[in-house]
């Protein structure tokens, strides 16, 4: 497996990046990027003022500004050829985004009742994080595995159960604790009650994640595949995000998407565990934009390889 599409390694080294930045920003999330944009404007207006140094320079200035917030410490001079090329890269990606529509939805919120029901009293001022199940948090499977977590026995209906083998994600219970409190959790599957509704009581025996839970019913479909459509979820999209392994799940607000690899079986996956300090400087920011922006820039740079 290259580098490139090993997301475990890319996660460990992002989510601690973006863990220096944001907390050296005063929780400010975005003040990364916006901090290299203000610096390469200004340094392109001084160019432009006195003739000198010209694109090149103010380029070099970006992605030295950039490279310097990166490594998390203050002023430096040395900065390399090839993080010059990587910071200007994703100064230029996290512009793309931010040039991106928030909601694509076909749908108008406003003439759709509210998937969810206002908040608690305890979740006002928290913004809302959605997250899947299955592939995300766990890996179920009909046929028993050689080593799983725990085993429902399900109704369909009066005539036909099912036996269910579930493998939890390693650091699940960390991040759900880690979480609880920073957020209005949301479980959202696209999956059936039936089937998440026990799993759920079986992992969160205690409710720390609440009482939220959508299932398939909740979801829009489109082409045979099922959307959650944040935008019908009643909520300010400003201040939602989704942890889901599959990209149709946040078609329609791509923006608001926490991107994470399938898990099936590997004990030494930690993606889960790596999100978490991510989640952190997101709850503290304005918006989830603020640190979604740049995470995803980043997240596509190195998809690509860049
Ligand atoms: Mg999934």
């Amino acid at each position: 497996m290259s580098h490139s599409d090993n997301p475990t390694t890319f996660f460990r080294g992002l989510s601690s990046r973006l863990a220096t930045n944001t907390g050296a920003q005063g929780g400010e999330g975005n003040s990364l990027i916006t901090q290299v944009d203000q610096d390469r404007h200004s340094s392109s207006r001084r160019a432009n003022n006195t003739n000198a140094g010209g694109g090149s320079g103010t380029g070099h200035h970006a992605a030295a500004a950039a490279a310097n917030a990166n490594n998390g410490r203050g002023a430096s001079t040395n900065s390399s050829s090839a993080n010059t090329a990587q910071a200007s890269s994703l100064i230029e990606r996290v512009r793309q985004i931010r040039g991106r529509p928030k909601n694509t939805s076909p749908l108008d919120a406003a003439a759709h009742p509210s998937l969810l029901p206002p908040p608690l009293p305890r979740h006002v001022g928290k913004k809302c994080l959605i997250l899947d199940v299955d592939e995300t948090l766990v890996h179920s499977s009909y046929v028993q595995p050689a080593r799983y977590d725990l085993h429902l026995n399900i109704a369909l209906d009066e005539m036909t159960n099912v036996n269910v083998f579930v493998a939890y994600r390693p650091y699940l219970f960390e991040f759900m604790e880690a979480i609880a409190p920073l957020f209005e959790v949301v479980i959202f599957t696209a999956s059936l009650g039936k089937y998440c509704m026990p799993l759920m009581d079986a992992i969160d025996k205690n409710r720390v994640l609440g009482d939220l839970r959508l299932f398939r019913e909740h979801c829009s479909v489109l082409s045979s595949t099922f959307v959650k459509d944040l935008s019908l979820l009643g909520r300010n999209l400003d201040h939602v995000a989704i942890i889901d392994n599959s990209p149709v799940a946040y078609l329609f607000q791509q923006r608001n998407a926490i991107p994470i690899t399938s898990w099936f079986d590997d004990p030494h996956d930690d993606e889960l565990k790596q999100l978490i300090p991510v989640l952190r400087a997101m709850a503290e920011a304005d918006t989830v934009y603020d640190v979604l922006d740049n995470y995803n820039a980043l997240l596509q740079l190195q998809q690509d390889g860049l």
